[in-house]
This record gives C-alpha cells, structure tokens and sequence, in this order.
C-alpha cells in the first residue's frame, strides 16, 4: 500500500528554479513538498553546471595569469597539475553549496522526497523512491524539471565521448580533445581543459563562436584562443565518430572540412532539450510543444490553472537567474500575490578566458529590426587599469536608441565581463540613458569605467582616454 501525503504546493524538480520556488512558497505560509530524483539537491546547476564549472575556471584562470604575468617579469615555471585534488576541491565547493540547501529546506519545514515524480492525475503526482511509492495530493504545482545535454544518436557510446557533465568529473586531461559546439558550455570547458594541459580543437556547424553574442564582441576571445588552441573550425560539421582503440576518429563535414583526425577526449557540447516528455504531464492534461517545452504566461502558468512550470523546460535562455526569478513568481502568484516575471532582459555570460558577457539588445538584433540606433566601442586599450592587469584586449559596447538615448543593450568582453555587464542590466531595467551612466561617477581606476567611458563615446563628452 502506497504512502499518501498532502501539500499546498509540490516542486517538481530541486534545481535553482525548483528550490527557489519551494523556500519562497514556505516562506510565504505554504506547505511545501519538493521532489528530487536525485539525492543532492540544486539540480544541473549546483551539481554538474553553473557551480563545479565556475570552480574548475578558476583554477583555469590562475594558471592563465601566471602564465600573463611571466610577460611582466615574473615567472613560476610550469604548473604541477594534481588532477585529484583539482576535482575534490571542486566537489567539496559541490557539497557546500548542496548541504547548505538541505539545511535551508529543513529550517522552512519542507519535505523533501527523493525519487522519480511523474504526473498520474491533475492533483496528484506519483513518486518512485528508493522505500516504494508515494502519491502526493496538491493544490498547486511547480513543475522545475530542467533540462539535459542533447546526445547525438550516431555517435559511438563510449567512455572516451563525454558531455558536460562528463567533463566536469575530470577523469584525465587528454592529450588531444574535440569539442563539438562553439557555444558557452562549450567554450567553458575548453577553457578548463586548455589550462590543464590538453590540445583543444573547437568545432561549431555556424558562421561563429559563441552564437547570440555581437561577431565584435567575441573577435577577442576568438583571437586569443585561435593562438593557444590547435584549431577552431567555424562552418564545419562533425559528420561521424568512430570508436578505435587508438582514439576517437572524427570524420568532418563542410567546405572547409579537415582530414579524418583521432582524439583522446571528444565533448559533446550541441545544446540542452528540456524534459517535459519525461513528467507525465500528458496525464494532468499539460500542454507541451513538439520539442518538450512547457508554455506558459507571464505568472508561470501552464494551460491547466493550478499547475505552474520554470526554468530550463519553459524555454530559453536556460540559465539559472532566469529560473530562480520564475520560481519566485510562481510560488508568488500560489500565494495569492500579483506577481509576474517581466524582466527588461535576461543576461548572458560566457566565463572563457576572456569572458564575453551580454544584455538587452545586440547589434544584430537592432540591425534586422529596424531599430534607430547609435553605438560606441570603449576599447581597453584605453583604460589604465586594463593596461595594469595585462589584459588590454577587451571591448565596452553600449547600443542606445537614437533619439530617446536609452540603453538598449550591451556586450562587453574582457576580464570579468561578467561582473561589469550588471551595471547595464541595471541601467536597462530602470530605463537609464547614455548620460545617466556617463555622468555616474565610477571608481578609478577600475574595469567598471569602460562603461561610463562608452556612455561618454555615445554621447560625445568623452574628454580622457586612459
Ligand atoms: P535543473 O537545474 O535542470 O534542475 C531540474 C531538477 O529536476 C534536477 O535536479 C533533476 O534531477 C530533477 N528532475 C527532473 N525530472 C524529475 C522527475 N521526474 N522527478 C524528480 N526529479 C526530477 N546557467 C547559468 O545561469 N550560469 C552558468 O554559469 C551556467 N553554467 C552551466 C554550465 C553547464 C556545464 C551546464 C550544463 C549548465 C549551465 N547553466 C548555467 C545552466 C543552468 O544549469 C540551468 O539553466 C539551470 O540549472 C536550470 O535550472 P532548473 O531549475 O530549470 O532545472
């Protein structure tokens, strides 16, 4: 005889979406049930993405600016790489993160249940744990099933092709990897293996790396890593792999297309599907689109009113912010709140070396919409303190709207790109101009000027170039 437990709210899903909508849910007086099939909670984010990836380029970025600074009259010699220890500092940054949810779910006296949840009615939704079945009977749902890597179904199942999370678990550092994918999960994990040691080939079917950003914007990052890299293969294919014992042999497709070529490590990096196939959602009358994602309004919610969905499985982008911000408006609109999840933009950040960081509307986008616009370029060349860390290569782009001198959008590459492109993130949600950012005084000298700089370039009072 199977449990039975009845809530206010059920979280389908533990990830940044799934554990965000749950605290504020109790938070707000509800009684929360949170579902996770795996024993950790956090989801792809904490546990196999956003978090171990950030603390393996880290380590990336250390070896990187001992290897700059040996320019600037200092050298440390080649770095002695301790793969174990590489791998368990990451797990233990893993684990921190992970328990510390444990602990925050248990203060707010949410019940967590580990195990496979699938939809079996409208409000109810049926658990496989590891002690049998447990049927929970909801008011309300919060479907944060996420997403996972695309596999291509030609490609041989070995050991040796991995995905990202493959990646993460730092088996080795091969001698020579391919990736196939320019994008940023792609070009974050060539980032990690390049400094451990590795040759990296990267190849992406399109016209450019890193797709979505502004060409100008990642010609920098380009630059750099077509000197460090033993290639980069743009408008090229990988048309097969075939497992040998000597390697994985990768047979390329399009004009440009090299000879056959064996690799030690091939990463599958080509995008994330959602899971929305994978929930039952058919059996509570859920309406899912053609590739598995779960449509739904401006408050989270599915076609069936009291089921809400967030995250990677509503669509793109899928990243993390996006789904935590979801899971608030959600767990909002249960509780009877007027929320709505509305945001000027959604930003994207790739954390390469450079990292390549951007908000609101490309040039691209303004360009094949007709839009009025004016630019300005900051280059780092020009700022003291890029010059200071050795690392003049970056860009501050602004894009404004010609007449009313608002920000429309940003791209920045460049040392911490990803911190600095908030400022504009801010400036666009609160529907700041060019002169509001170039008359904010920023804090000199510091990375964060290029932007005033580039509002100063825009509006043409800029004055100093240093
Ligand atoms: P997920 O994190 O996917 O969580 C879904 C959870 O639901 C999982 O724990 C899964 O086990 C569980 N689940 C699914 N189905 C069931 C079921 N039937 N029963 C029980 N449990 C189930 N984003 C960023 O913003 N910044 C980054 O730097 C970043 N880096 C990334 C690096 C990598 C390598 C990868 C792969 C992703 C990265 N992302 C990053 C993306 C980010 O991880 C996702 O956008 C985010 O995790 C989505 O959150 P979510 O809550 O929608 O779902």
């Amino acid at each position: 005889s199977a449990a039975e437990i009845q809530t206010d709210v059920v979280v389908l899903g533990a990830g940044p979406g799934g554990y965000t909508a749950a605290f504020r849910a109790a938070d707000l007086g509800k009684k929360v049930v949170l579902i996770e099939r795996y024993p950790s909670l956090g989801g792809v984010c904490l546990n196999v993405g956003c978090i171990p990836s950030k603390a393996l380029l880290h380590v990336a970025k250390v070896i990187s600016e001992a290897e700059e600074v040996s320019h600037h009259g200092v050298s440390f010699g080649k770095p002695k790489i301790d793969i174990d220890q590489i791998r368990a500092w990451k797990e233990s940054v893993v684990a921190k993160l992970t328990g510390g949810l444990g602990v925050l779910a248990k203060q707010r006296n949410i019940q967590v249940i580990h195990g496979v949840g699938q939809f079996v009615a409208p409000h109810h939704i049926r658990v496989e744990t590891a002690e049998g079945e447990v049927t929970v009977t909801f008011d309300s749902a919060i479907i944060a099933a996420g997403s996972q890597a695309v596999k291509i179904p030609t490609f041989p199942i070995d050991p040796r092709v991995i995905d990202s999370t493959g990646a993460l678990q730092l088996a080795d550092v091969p001698k020579r990897m391919l990736v196939i994918g320019g994008g940023i999960i792609g070009l974050e994990m060539a980032t990690v293996y390049y400094a451990l040691g590795a040759k990296i080939t990267v190849v992406e079917r399109g016209p450019q790396l890193m797709p979505g950003a502004d060409p100008d914007i990642v010609k920098p990052l380009l630059k750099r890593i077509e000197k460090r890299y033993e290639a980069i293969l743009l408008n090229t294919s990988v048309a097969a792999l075939e497992a040998k014992k000597e390697g994985i042999l990768a047979t390329f497709g399009g004009d440009n297309a090299p000879e056959p070529q064996l690799y030690d490590r091939v990463l599958v990096a080509v995008g994330r599907r959602p899971n929305g196939k994978l929930i039952g959602a058919e059996n509570a009358g859920i309406r899912i689109d053609d590739q598995g994602f779960i449509p739904v309004d401006k408050q989270q919610r599915t076609n069936i009113p009291h089921i809400f969905a967030i995250g990677d499985i509503v669509g793109q982008p899928m990243l993390a912010h996006k789904a935590v911000h979801e899971g608030k408006v959600a767990a909002e609109v249960i509780a009877g709140h007027k929320a709505a999840f509305d945001p000027s933009t959604i930003p994207s950040v790739a954390y390469t070396d450079p990292e390549v960081a951007w908000m609101g509307l490309t040039e691209t986008e303004a360009k094949a919409q007709g839009i009025a616009y004016e630019k300005a370029s900051f280059p780092w060349a020009a700022s003291g303190r890029a010059l200071s860390i050795g690392r003049d290569e970056g860009i501050t782009k602004l894009i404004v709207e010609k007449d009313t001198r608002r920000i429309l959008g940003a791209g920045i590459v460049g040392s911490n790109a990803g911190e600095l492109i908030a400022e504009a993130v801010l400036a666009l949600e609160m529907g700041a101009d060019a002169q509001d950012i170039g008359l904010t005084i920023h804090p000199h000298p510091t990375l964060s000027e290029t932007l005033g700089f580039a509002a100063e370039m825009v509006e043409g009072t800029i004055t100093d170039l240093y």
